[in-house]
């Protein structure tokens, strides 16, 4: 109990510290980003001395502006998840949410040889929930789906209204989590990929806690995982 205590006292205390540098690194990123582009501008119009200078130049400032990019979402992440915005509950229709997202997300999910099929409620159950913070739910969970089929597969979502709830699932043909994976998964950090921040379930979880609703999980290693979503109806 102690010791629990004390590990979350220790996770707070991370919490905060990387909030801190998340919010020190956002205006400087920021910036650089804005003067990225304004060179990608300044490019266009630039006479080089070979197409091949013009070619590198450009291949340049994409790997500057696609790492600005990612360390723009990692700073978000850290920020969201130290002060996270008090939900504002609307009736919100969860299918409509997931095809938006779905529709967002489609190039990737194609390219990365991801097939997904939809089994919807037809009674287009809707929950109480904030839209954009849903949305954010709805990516990392595809996000991961997606990172856990690397040879591609299939991501099956469906959609069902309950008395009182709202349950959505996502089911993946990916490598799934051993045991021990499983038992962590939830914590801020905790991430078994290279570049991974381990944020993005911490986040999902909170959210969806702030809701009055939940996240769950279940995995076995070769047998996909799939995560189900609950919340209130509206
Ligand atoms: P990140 O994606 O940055 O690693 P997350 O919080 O999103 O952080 O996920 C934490 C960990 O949970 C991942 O590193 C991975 O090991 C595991 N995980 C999450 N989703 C899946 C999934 N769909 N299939 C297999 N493992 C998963
Ligand atoms: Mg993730």
């Amino acid at each position: 109990q102690a010791e629990a205590l004390m590990r979350a006292e220790q996770l707070a205390a991370v919490g905060r510290i990387s909030a801190q540098v998340a919010h020190e690194v956002r205006n400087p990123l920021s910036s650089i980003g804005l003067n990225v582009e304004l060179m990608q501008d300044a490019f266009a119009h630039a006479t080089f001395d070979s197409p091949a200078e013009a070619h590198e130049a450009r291949e340049i400032l994409g790997a500057v502006t696609r790492e600005v990019d990612r360390l723009t979402e990692v700073t978000e992440q850290y920020l969201r998840m130290a002060r996270p915005p008090r939900p504002s509950l609307e009736p919100t229709d969860v299918t409509e949410v997931l095809a938006s997202v779905l529709d967002f997300s489609r190039e990737e999910l194609e390219r990365a040889g991801v097939e997904v099929v939809r089994e919807l409620s037809p009674a287009n159950p809707r929950a109480l929930a904030d839209e954009g913070q849903l949305r954010q739910v709805f990516l990392n969970l595809l996000r991961n789906a997606r990172e856990a089929m690397l040879d591609g597969g299939r991501l099956t979502i469906t959609t069902q209204a309950h008395a009182r709830e709202v349950e959505v699932s996502l089911r993946d043909t990916g490598h799934g989590m051993s045991e021990a994976v499983r038992a962590h998964l939830f914590e801020p950090f905790f991430s078994t990929k290279e570049d991974g921040t381990g944020l993005g379930l911490a986040v999902c979880q909170q959210i969806l806690k702030a809701h009055g609703g939940e996240l769950s999980c279940q995995s076995a290693p070769g047998q996909g995982t799939t995560f189900f979503v609950r919340l209130p109806r509206a």
